[in-house]
């Protein structure tokens, strides 16, 4: 039997901070802001594979109330919340992300975020696929005033 989560995930740009997908820093003049490192990539995927387990939401696992998730590295966020739907009897099948913004272009780091996060899993880097979009100068995006990520992701009980 499979199961299909779906996440969404949205930060706005800051400067002085790093930019982080998929666990992946990438070069560019600001970051996102977040009380962990903001990475919209994880954090989109961590709400698919806990939706696709029926096990509740990022923010419920990972409140930004606590401290100990102040700066955290969302890669670890993901691997922990893997764990809880594996201990639920659940395995990683595939996922698709795609992240939403005007800049940086996503295409060239597209493969490096998908190893990234299919290490993170266990899985093949070829059960990740990660792609990007432009909102075609609309909206927040648009403006770019911050950038958006949606993930779906597929489980299968063990
Ligand atoms: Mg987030």
């Amino acid at each position: 039997m499979t199961r299909t989560g779906i996440g969404y995930d949205s930060h706005r740009f800051a400067a002085g901070r790093r930019l982080v997908l998929g666990g992946v820093t990438i070069p560019h003049p600001e970051g996102l802001a977040g009380h962990s490192d903001a990475d919209v990539v994880a954090h989109a995927l961590t709400d698919a594979i806990l939706g696709a387990a029926g096990a509740g939401s990022i923010g419920g696992h990972f409140p930004d109330t606590d401290p100990r998730w102040k700066d955290a590295d969302s890669m670890v966020l993901l691997r922990d919340a893997y764990a809880t739907v594996r201990a639920r009897g659940y395995a990683f099948v595939q996922c698709d992300i795609t992240v939403i913004t005007e800049a940086p272009k996503i295409g060239p780091h597209a493969a490096e975020m998908a190893a990234r996060i299919a290490a993170v899993l266990g899985a093949d880097a070829g059960d990740v696929n990660v792609k990007g979009k432009t909102n075609e100068g609309m909206g927040f995006i648009g403006r770019r005033e911050g950038m958006a990520a949606i993930a779906v992701a597929t489980l299968e009980r063990r």
